[in-house]
């Protein structure tokens, strides 16, 4: 590696009395500094920032990941340093072209109120990729901040066969360069250093803005509109005079950062810039290039001195790779059959761990009945909460299993590869490749995927992809639709190696996403009528998964589902105890006592009494359920859910899941063990034998095939979330679009279901 310190980094040495900084113990009661991460997305940033700061924070690989605030404590020696440490979102220059580079932008310029203002910029660069990344280290460094660059990925660059010469680009650009492989924690105890170093020697927060390091030479007749209006801008903004050129020059030359700034400016400096152009439009000055091209051309020749590069570059292995991957027929081949051998995978791999679960929840729960005193808390513990949780628990492996492939793709480069495959695809109806993230975020859970959907530019495309977001089936769909495969789905071989189970769960899987790009072109042909975007994306190279982040990452994901177990669907199951359980029927209570006694007195076998007292169990408990809140609840929807061939505990369970899908799995387990356990029943059976058991009143099986595939197809398109809906009306800062979406997903979902039931019907399924 080739020096690049003017001086040798030592770390922490510089801290004592000798710099007049005094001890580190003083300065830690100082004011806390502050240290931004800045630069393009995918540069590595938030690899940086984990390791600097220890923080568990998710590394992916495609831009939209890092939309959230992040903040931590820089760590390592000495503890407690009073140095925070924020990632910055993802951008590409200052001139911002979507939220994410919005919000970045105007953090540098101290308009974010509740972020101070940056002590330091540590502006990250990916050294595979160097023009496009100066662009906005040279723009950071021209601001005046003080800055260190972490020229990161030079393992990438040199596969490419770039040598980037750190000590010249640091002569270059007038900062630090510190050469680093962030992903392998290389180069990182250095930059810690300079870090602490830079932020605690410096005594002002400003440099004098006549040593600010200018890169663009411009034109005298520009340079002097620059000039001139930065005058106007310090004369405005006395607080942000260091900026007031780089200011100047942008409000100048960039519309974007105009418009999108037009409510901070005071309306003489719009003035100022809109007669400014005109005077330069008059001299036959392209105010719009000039900035974009005299900077590439600087950049050029940065570039051009620091690199050295072999007369041809070799094709990488990732090139190679590429060639299959997103080959317009192997590449969708390939994703396919990637994605089948994920869902038969969940289904085969998860088993066993959800045996253990079930029979744990099963022991906990005969272990209550037997070592508590029969009545009323004995029951909400034993049917209510432990049966409750324990059905939607049960899931946790598969749920486990999916984010560890999602994670995988995430982390090898694929998912930016499937993105680009499906470029294609999504122009067709109108959206730009960037929103099929979102769409596979979705699959996990719709919320981190309606977040990411903050770097689309365009605000119809945006708004277009949160309204299609939640088809995708998410991770709470997954035990609804296990539970009704294993209940009605045989476990049959097609073409000898596919399950019939794992290719109806890919059916549902295929049938939210095709809904969604059907929407997804009528909602641009109607109410988001726009011009379809072009596709700039760019694909990482791939690599060796960090099976340490993957598998933090699927825990991190996960935990999230224990909580909601623990949580909402705590809560819902002892609601719904209570309104299966209440209020009770004494006179029935009465009756059946009074039949099991005649029973007891009469002159039959031992056995034919056994059957005879379960049978009088199992109608009065179901009299129990019909006479309960729940029964007549469902019992008044049951009209609107007979046409789809449901009966009215199935309509419990609807309308029990409203808030989250997966209460659907716990509710079915109560209303049937309310239905059907009594005392002299010993061993319990799953959810899905007790539903296949079901019978209507005429005595035709409740769960057919048929059925199943209805139910299954309502879950696909209903909006059954809460926390779905709260974050929409977040984002879209309105209660018109999460109206909009409830209501049309709503539709969708019984006019699907009654389609798929009496289709079925007419073609003669069951
Ligand atoms: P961000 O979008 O800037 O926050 O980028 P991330 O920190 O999420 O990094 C993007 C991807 O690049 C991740 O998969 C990292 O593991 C990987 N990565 C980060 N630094 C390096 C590096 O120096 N070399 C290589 N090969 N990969 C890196
Ligand atoms: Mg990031």
């Amino acid at each position: 590696m080739p020096a690049i310190f003017s001086q040798p980094p030592d770390p922490l040495a510089p801290l004592g009395e000798r710099d007049g900084v005094r001890g580190f113990r003083k300065a830690s009661k100082l004011a806390m500094r502050y240290v931004g991460l800045a630069g393009n997305p995918n540069c590595g940033k938030t690899t940086v920032f984990n390791a600097l700061t220890g923080l568990r924070a998710k590394v992916g690989n495609y831009p939209g990941v890092t939309v959230e605030r992040k903040e931590g404590r820089l760590t390592g020696r000495p503890k407690n340093s009073p140095i925070a440490v924020l990632d910055l979102p993802g951008t590409y220059s200052l001139s911002p072209q979507s939220l994410d580079e919005q919000i970045s932008r105007d953090i540098l310029f101290h308009r974010v109120r509740e972020v101070p203002p940056l002590d330091l910029v540590v502006v990250v660069v990916d050294g595979s990729n160097l023009q496009r990344n100066l662009y906005l280290a040279t723009q950071i460094i021209e601001l005046g901040y003080p800055v260190v660059v972490a020229l990161n990925m030079i393992d990438v660059a040199a596969e490419h066969g770039h040598e980037i010469d750190a000590a010249g680009l640091s002569k270059q650009l007038g900062v630090p360069v510190v050469p680093m492989i962030a992903s392998k924690e290389q180069g990182l105890p250095e930059l810690r250093a300079l870090i602490i170093r830079t932020v605690l020697q410096q005594i002002d927060l400003v440099r004098p803005a006549a040593s600010q390091k200018q890169f663009c030479e411009f034109p005298p007749a520009f340079e002097a509109e620059v000039q001139r209006l930065s005058e106007l801008l310090k004369a405005k903004f006395p607080t942000a005079k260091f900026q007031a050129r780089s200011e100047a020059f942008l409000l100048l030359s960039d519309d974007r950062f105009r418009s999108s700034s037009a409510s901070h400016y005071p309306s003489a400096v719009l003035e100022e810039v809109t007669s400014a152009r005109q005077r330069l439009e008059r001299g036959q000055i392209d105010w719009r290039s000039i900035g974009i091209e005299t900077r590439y051309a600087a950049i050029a020749e940065i570039e051009r001195t620091v690199t050295k590069s072999p007369s041809h570059r070799r094709e990488s292995f990732s090139d190679k790779l590429d060639k299959v991957l997103t080959h317009r027929v192997w590449g969708v081949l390939i994703f396919l059959v990637l994605m089948l051998v994920i869902f038969q995978s969940i289904f085969t791999l998860a088993r066993t761990p959800m045996d253990w679960i079930e029979t744990g929840v099963d022991w906990l729960g005969a272990s209550t009945i037997r070592l508590m005193p029969p009545g009323a808390l004995t029951d909400l513990l034993a049917k209510g909460v432990i049966a409750g949780v324990g059905a939607v628990l049960v899931f946790l492996p598969q749920i486990c299993l999916l984010f560890l492939f999602i994670g995988l793709l995430e982390d090898t480069g694929y998912m930016s590869r499937a993105a680009f495959l499906m470029d294609r695809l999504m122009s067709k109806v109108g959206l730009h490749g960037k929103s099929f993230i979102p769409m596979l975020s979705s699959f996990a859970c719709a919320i981190p995927g309606i977040m990411a959907t903050r770097t689309i530019e365009s605000q119809k495309d945006r708004l277009a992809t949160i309204l299609i977001a939640p088809l995708m089936s998410c991770s709470a769909r997954l035990p609804v639709y296990t539970v009704l495969i294993a209940a009605c789905i045989p476990d049959k071989r097609v073409l000898g190696i596919l399950s019939l189970p794992a290719l109806t769960l890919l059916s549902m899987y295929l049938l939210g996403v095709m809904m969604a790009l059907l929407m997804a072109w009528l909602l641009k042909k109607t109410l988001l009528k726009g011009p379809t975007p072009m596709m700039i994306m760019e694909l990482p190279p791939y690599k060796r998964p960090l099976l340490g982040a993957v598998v933090r990452h699927m825990w991190d994901r996960s935990k999230l589902f224990i909580r909601r177990a623990g949580t909402i669907i705590l809560g819902i199951s002892i609601l719904l105890w209570a309104l299966a359980t209440y209020p009770k029927d004494k006179a029935l209570a009465a009756q059946s006592a009074a039949q099991r006694e005649q029973i007891q007195s009469a002159t039959l076998s031992q056995q034919d009494k056994q059957q005879r007292l379960a049978e009088i169990g199992k109608l009065e408990a179901g009299a129990k359920l019909r006479h309960s809140f729940a029964g007549r609840l469902g019992h008044f929807i049951e009209p609107a859910v007979q046409p789809l061939g449901f009966d009215w505990k199935i309509g419990v369970g609807i309308i029990a899941s409203f808030a989250s899908r997966e209460v659907f799995v716990s509710t079915m387990s109560l209303v049937y063990n309310v239905g059907e356990m009594d005392k002299s029943q010993t061993t319990t059976k799953t959810l899905s034998e007790i539903m296949r058991a079901q019978v209507r009143p005429d005595g035709t099986p409740v769960y057919t095939t048929l059925t199943a595939l209805a139910l299954m197809v309502f879950y696909v398109f209903a909006l059954q979330c809460v926390s779905t809906i709260a974050v929409v009306r977040r984002e879209t800062n309105s209660w018109k679009w999460p109206v909009f979406q409830w209501l049309y997903m709503g539709s969708l979902a019984w006019l699907m279901a009654f389609a798929v039931f009496q289709g079925g019907k007419l073609f003669g399924f069951r």
